[in-house]
């Protein structure tokens, strides 16, 4: 029974779909089917989204481990992870039992929901999301346990991620936000049919697993050589096949997928890791 909801936005401040989504709602109201399970709302990150930017000193979505909420840091973040955690977690004995953060992406991931284990009821939610919108994608990323993650959604028992693009830093696209709207309300709709219980036997359904994140080739003064070739860009969750150009170097040569098998590529040149250089991540296709 899921009987503590909380739907967040404004993790990252520039990050409108979600922030958009839940001004209204807040304003407006949830659809009154979803009376029931008495959402909280929370705008996390307010003074990033007032200034329009990810974070002010440090990614907030990078905070919730043990090691950085018992640190005494003063950063804006920092400080605001710990009373975010105490808030609706704490992490280790969360008071919350489904936390929804609902990003967006510079990348075309279209309507993408990020699970972080493969217990029953993440299956069960990729198994609903799917049935009932075969557009989305479902991403698993499970490389550690979840209770590792530092994302603000695991201070609850439960934590998922809402991940919708293309839409660029600080911009509204009516695209991107009805892709938002229906992923986050049919999430909710699987939360009624969870409660209402026991839920019907649902079909299996693809997933795609985080792999590796590949970065950008740079030179020995840590210069880029290349950019992302134009037949990888927007290509996100298109399977990259091996001999497939990857990058297109500033000289006029390109760089091709070497792997023997082919991979599922994913924030394709997304904004917000350019500065650390990461071309895209990887992922192999399992089913759940
Ligand atoms: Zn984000």
């Amino acid at each position: 029974m899921l009987k503590s909801i909380a739907i967040v936005a404004g993790t990252h401040g520039n990050e409108t779909s979600g922030i958009q989504l839940l001004h209204n709602w807040q304003n407006g109201g949830l659809p009154a089917r979803f009376a029931a399970l008495k959402p909280s709302f929370m705008l996390a990150n307010t003074a990033a989204i007032k200034s329009n930017v990810r974070f002010l000193d440090d990614d907030l979505n990078r905070q919730f481990v043990p090691e950085r909420l018992q640190a005494a840091s003063g950063d804006h973040e920092a400080s605001l992870a710990r009373d975010i955690n105490n808030r609706l977690g704490p992490k280790d004995n969360p008071q919350t039992d489904f936390v929804i953060d609902i990003h967006n992406t510079t990348s075309a991931m279209g309507a993408t929901l990020i699970i972080l284990r493969k217990d029953a009821f993440s299956v069960q939610l990729a198994r609903y999301v799917k049935h009932a919108m075969p557009e989305a994608n479902i991403l698993l990323e499970d490389e550690k346990p979840y209770a590792q993650h530092p994302y603000l959604c695991t201070v609850g028992k439960q934590g998922i991620m809402v991940e919708v693009g293309g839409q660029p830093q600080g911009v509204l696209r009516e695209d991107v936000y009805q892709l938002t709207q229906t992923l986050t309300e049919t999430i909710l709709d699987f939360c009624l049919a969870f409660n209402t219980g026991p839920l019907p036997e649902l079909p299996e359904c693809d997933v795609y697993r985080l792999g590796q994140n590949i970065n950008f080739p740079l030179d020995d003064e840590g210069n880029r050589i290349a950019m992302v070739h134009h037949s990888l860009q927007d290509n996100d969750f298109q399977p990259l096949m091996p001999g497939a150009p990857v990058f297109k170097c500033f000289d006029g040569t390109e760089l091709t997928w070497q792997d023997s098998e082919p991979t599922y590529p994913h924030f394709i040149n997304e904004a917000a890791y350019a500065s650390s250089h990461v071309a895209f991540a990887t992922a192999s296709m399992i089913t759940l």
